[in-house]
């Protein structure tokens, strides 16, 4: 199948080859090339119904889990052993386990990583309420990838998914808090688009929610230049934690809608703020712990968490 949208022949060749080696951009480099998630933001700006952050959470295989917080310090040392014990590390990420653009560290983190590893492909997830006031930067740190996660576009839809956003030193809660992320999450996908960036943005599914508002999302994102969706079926939790997720023939209905639109990426794992790997090689098989393979040969990293916000 093709996927063809109104930008596509002017941007999709030059955006392809940007993340040709990245695993979360397309199925063909997923099972090829490696990330190294870095957690270095701990805090963050809103509040989704639908997460719940935890540390030191070995057992559990999802965004906003990490062992440990790091420094940016501490994360060039991870990327080093991660860089050494395996060859098919090609990206970069930072995705929390608060929202990265919420915390100064990780563009400090970017920046460290430019200088010592300028071939490694720089990605951040972010929910998008900071990007219009952070893009020029993260695009001056080397930053190519970006996603955002826009679980919608209509305030009538939005509002019941966030609890509160905080932004410039104040509170906003239901639709007043979603016009504000939503008006920067697609202001800031505009830009980064502008400044030649690659942005994928991810959705998560909510039945009786968000599932008949998918295709407006997809529509919208795509005419702002977004290259690629990822829809995520909800994880069960905090305000959301009794809605039944989609089984996987909805998703696939609801995939199969908005591809129309957009080109749609379907090998996401839903991975932890500190995953390190090749998607898909942890190791799960005997405790349920996911530490990377490679790193379970090796000594513990001398980490300190971060000061607790
Ligand atoms: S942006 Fe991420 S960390 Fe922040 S509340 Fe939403 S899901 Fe949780």
């Amino acid at each position: 199948m093709t996927f063809t949208t109104a930008l596509d022949s002017q941007l999709q060749p030059d955006l392809s080859a940007k993340v040709a080696a990245h695993p979360c951009y397309g199925k063909a480099a997923h099972f090829r090339f490696g990330r190294i998630h870095v957690p270095v933001a701990p805090k963050c700006n809103i509040q989704c119904g639908y997460c719940v952050r935890k540390y030191d959470c070995p057992n559990e295989n999802r965004p906003g889990v990490t062992t440990k917080v790091v420094s940016p310090e501490q994360a060039l040392t991870t990327i080093r052993q991660a860089m050494k014990a395996d060859s098919r590390m090609t990206v970069l990420g930072i995705a929390g386990p608060g929202d990265p653009l919420a915390n100064s560290a990780s563009l400090e983190t970017f920046l460290l990583a430019k200088e010592e590893f300028p071939g490694l492909v720089k990605c951040v997830s972010t929910n998008g309420l900071a990007l219009p006031e952070r893009v020029e930067e993260l695009h001056k740190a080397g930053v190519t990838a970006l996603t955002i996660t826009i679980n919608a576009v209509d305030p009538e839809v939005g509002q019941h998914i966030y609890t509160h956003v905080r932004y410039q030193g104040k509170t906003y809660r239901d639709r007043e808090a979603f016009e504000i992320l939503s008006a920067n999450q697609l202001a800031g996908l505009k830009e980064a688009v502008r400044l030649g960036m690659v942005v994928k943005v991810n959705s998560v599914l909510i039945p009786g929610v968000n599932d008949q508002h998918m295709v407006e999302i997809a529509r919208v994102v795509s005419a702002l230049g977004a290259y690629v969706m990822n829809i995520m079926p909800l994880i069960p939790q905090a305000k959301f934690k009794d809605v039944i997720p989609p089984t996987p023939a909805e998703l696939a209905a609801i995939r199969t809608e908005c591809e129309k639109h957009i080109k749609q990426f379907m090998n996401c794992r839903q991975c932890r703020a500190d995953a390190v790997g090749v998607p898909g090689e942890e190791d799960c098989s005997t405790d349920n712990s996911c530490t990377p393979k490679f790193l379970n040969d090796q000594a513990p990293m001398n980490l300190q968490p971060r000061k607790k916000v």
